[in-house]
């Protein structure tokens, strides 16, 4: 028994991302939706998800719809819904019912007719056993876990200790073509008969999925792996309910973290709204995204969206699992950020300059626009611009402890390097050259290289020894302030460091 779609129409429908409607032999539009469960931030497995639906509709010239699965009204935090839109907006994936998102707990009166009427026809039936009895009656037979299906033929009326539950067939097999799985089977006799409804009348996600799907007209379904056992299950539901010709299904490849375990909330950092606020660029989180299970034909990962849209492809989605590797992520994050323009650049950077340490005073844009294009080239993250910028703009720098430790306080070169620069940065022409000259030279008579002999000097100024080029940012800082700290950082040096042999 084949219910769900065969390889060919799934191929031609994959193919042409159209699919020709039995009941009126037209071609109707690809239909897809994206279906979160409001029960936590969005997180990079549900993300890929919405992307690869997007992707697909975009490239298909298709629809791409929300719809929000709240049965669950335990689990389900109405605040997270709009969190959920403000991440999908961000990423820049648009939908096409914006505003008219489908909500699952405003359809009960529409599910609970579609439980009615499958009782009625004894697709469905009541049941009033509780799960010990169940457990007690399989073990006795030596059965495994799972319904039994002792209420399937007791008739009880439907009531406020009942559940529905569907009929599910005995013998035979659900089958269908998954675009990335190949063909799926599964045996009847492994489906229990499996709750629809639920003792206080609200329906299970399983039936108002398969319900939603139908009524939306979707016509492909792209999921997160997981779900696969699922479907048969949804499959089953779409026939009972009288549902028109079933969707074609893809089942995304999990995503799997360090050890290739599967990603976990706990362990891993899985939150998209956490990658916005360190400072990923939503250009850079969606090409990371579409590489997690699918690759470019030429083999260039990183590159503009719209490319992605027009060489996305179902057929070419990996079954095995995606690795997600922050590294990755990071550096794809680098190049979207060096491809940005002056302009865009600083725009991006503005809110993560805002709650920097030196507010509310002492930020000077100017400085800030001439460092920029340096600062660009170096970060991986906006979240990095701050600590690369902050010592133009506070009184005294930050200084880190094992920057100072390193470069200052345990190297017995420092002492002279810091009295040298102080006697020549009084008197030298204020210009980048003047100054990496004077520290060339100022190196070359203690046998140091010029990372060796500016390092003292950029720790002292900057408060650590990674930043922008340090003789760049010198002379933005100007000559008194430059002074002052070189002094500062000279006379903080224990007498003993000066006698370390
Ligand atoms: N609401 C389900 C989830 O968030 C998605 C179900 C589906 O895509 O069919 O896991």
């Amino acid at each position: 028994m084949v219910i769900g779609r065969s390889a060919a129409q799934t191929q031609r429908a994959g193919d042409q991302g159209l699919r020709p409607s039995d009941a009126t032999l037209q071609w109707v539009t690809t239909r897809v939706r994206f279906a979160p469960s409001p029960t936590g931030s969005l997180h990079l497995g549900s993300a890929r998800t919405a992307l690869f639906n997007w992707l697909f509709a975009r490239s298909a010239g298709g629809e791409f719809l929300v719809r929000i699965e709240d049965t669950d009204a335990e689990r389900s935090r109405p605040e997270l819904i709009q969190q959920v839109f403000d991440t999908l907006e961000w990423l820049g994936l648009d939908w096409d019912n914006r505003g008219d998102e489908p909500r699952q707990s405003e359809r009960a009166d529409q599910y609970r007719e579609v439980v009615d009427r499958m009782l009625a026809e004894g697709r469905a039936y009541a049941c009033n056993c509780e799960r010990a009895a169940v457990d007690a009656r399989n073990s006795a037979a030596g059965r495994p876990p799972g319904y039994d299906g002792f209420c399937r033929d007791r008739a009880l009326t439907v009531g406020p200790d009942t559940v529905a539950r569907f009929a599910t067939p005995s013998a035979g097999t659900v089958e269908f073509d998954d675009v990335i799985r190949g063909h799926v089977s599964f045996e009847c006799a492994n489906l229990e008969d499996f709750v629809i409804a639920r003792s206080d009348g609200s329906v299970t996600f399983l039936l108002a999925n398969a319900i939603d799907d139908d009524a939306m007209g979707i016509t492909h379904v792209m999921r997160g792996e997981d779900l696969l056992n699922t479907t048969p299950k949804s499959l089953l539901l779409r026939q009972a309910i009288g549902g028109g010709e079933p969707p074609v299904y893809a089942h995304l490849p999990l995503i799997v973290g360090e050890g290739r375990k599967k990603l976990s909330k706990r362990r891993d950092d899985v939150a998209v709204e956490n990658y916005r606020d360190a400072g990923y660029l939503p250009e850079a989180m969606v090409n990371y995204l579409a590489l997690l299970g699918w690759g470019p034909s030429d083999g260039i990962e990183v590159r503009p969206l719209n490319e992605i849209v027009e060489m996305f492809s179902l057929e070419a989605i990996n079954p095995s699992p995606a690795a997600f590797d922050a590294k990755k992520l990071a550096h794809v994050n680098a190049e979207k950020l060096r491809a940005l323009d002056a302009d865009e650049f600083l725009r991006a950077s503005e809110p993560f300059l805002a709650g920097a340490p030196w507010e509310p005073a002492g930020f000077d844009r100017d400085v800030f626009v001439a460092i920029a294009p340096e600062v660009q080239s170096r970060v991986k993250t906006l979240g990095e611009v701050p600590a690369m910028v902050d010592f133009f703009f506070l009184d005294a720098p930050l200084m880190d402890e094992a920057s100072v430790a390193k470069a200052i306080t345990n190297n017995p070169d420092a002492p002279e390097l810091l009295a040298g620069a102080i006697r020549r940065f009084e008197s030298e022409t204020w210009s980048a050259e003047a100054l990496h000259a004077a520290t060339l030279e100022l190196g070359e008579a203690h046998g140091l290289k010029l990372g060796k002999a500016q390092a003292p000097i950029r720790v002292a100024v900057t408060g650590r020894t990674v930043g922008p080029p340090l003789f760049e940012a010198l002379v933005l800082l100007g000559r008194t302030t430059t002074l002052d700290r070189l002094k500062r950082a000279s006379r903080s040096i224990p007498d003993e460091a000066t006698t370390i042999t």
